[in-house]
């Protein structure tokens, strides 16, 4: 089971990896630089090669290493100047992975604003047009279709997918956006649907990453609001479903849970592992 968090790069982007292998996980996920800023500060040399040594010195394997591009962007915006900047970012981060030898890149799809969803879904494909990074997989999450947010259920996420090159993208499924999208995974049966619905629509193979989190919203809410394990409106019934599924098909998991007092990123990485494993 490779299994792990969302972790801080605070200090040097290779502390990442210390702060995964304390954590106990055989997967993670980062961001390079600030997640809430336009600019970043270019990665330096000798942070690239102490991050690349600690890597393979771990049982972290470069497949299970993960990076989430920042928030800012908007690869379906209407409005020019941020469209055009939302493309260099992940030109930027692309690079930026490449770099680091991780070939993993997480993109949300961004937000039509109000247009309409044929013209976000024309202007998203043309911006992940733009990645020519041969090592780097672009990852598409889909949304809990809060607002004008794209890919929020499969046939839409098929429509992306089916204009992009199938080796150089994969699909990012997140739990709790899907079930805040109307997709009922609270039980084995509820989540064989899915699934058969998404290979319908996008293709199984094409699934590469679970974001695995409980949602503090009612099932269909369209409001994207992680929770701890087992402690939201899934529970934890459908979530071990879930495990032992993405268990079959070898596929990480990554835990974006809150930072909180509730349960810290260790319990929650300990009780997905006992739901893997629970009857
Ligand atoms: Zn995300
Ligand atoms: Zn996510």
């Amino acid at each position: 089971m490779k299994i792990g968090s969302h972790v801080s790069i605070a200090g040097s982007i290779d502390n990442s990896v210390d702060r995964a292998i304390s954590k106990n996980c055989s997967a993670f996920q980062i961001f390079t630089r600030s997640p809430r800023s336009w600019s970043a500060n270019k990665l330096n040399e000798n942070n690239i090669k102490k991050f690349k040594t600690k890597l393979s010195a771990s049982v972290i394997d470069e497949f299970s290493t993960i990076v989430h591009m920042p928030y800012l962007p908007n690869l379906a915006s209407p409005n020019k100047i941020i469209y055009e900047k939302s493309i260099n970012v992940l030109k930027q981060e692309a690079s930026r992975c490449a770099k680091l030898g991780i070939h993993y890149l997480v993109t949300h799809l961004g937000s039509h604003m109000e247009t309409s969803e044929t013209k976000g879904i024309e202007r998203l494909v043309n911006a992940l047009k733009n990645v020519h990074e041969n090592d780097v997989t672009i990852l598409l999450e889909n949304s809990s279709g809060q607002k004008h947010s794209l890919g929020y259920n499969f046939r839409q996420l098929a429509t992306i997918f089916e204009q992009l090159d199938k080796q150089k993208f994969g699909i990012c499924i997140d739990t709790c956006h899907i079930f805040a999208a109307g997709y009922d995974i609270r039980s084995d049966k509820g989540i064989k649907k899915t699934f058969e619905e998404f290979d319908h629509y996008v293709g199984l193979e094409n699934f590469k990453l679970l974001h695995l989190n409980d949602s503090k919203r009612e099932l269909n809410s369209h409001i994207d609001r992680h929770h701890h394990i087992g402690l939201g409106k899934i529970g934890e019934y459908g979530l071990s479903h879930m495990i032992k599924f993405v268990n079959t098909k070898n596929i990480p998991i990554i835990l974006e849970t809150p930072v909180d007092d509730i349960r810290n990123d260790l319990d929650n990485i300990k009780k997905t592992k006992e739901l893997a494993y629970r009857d």
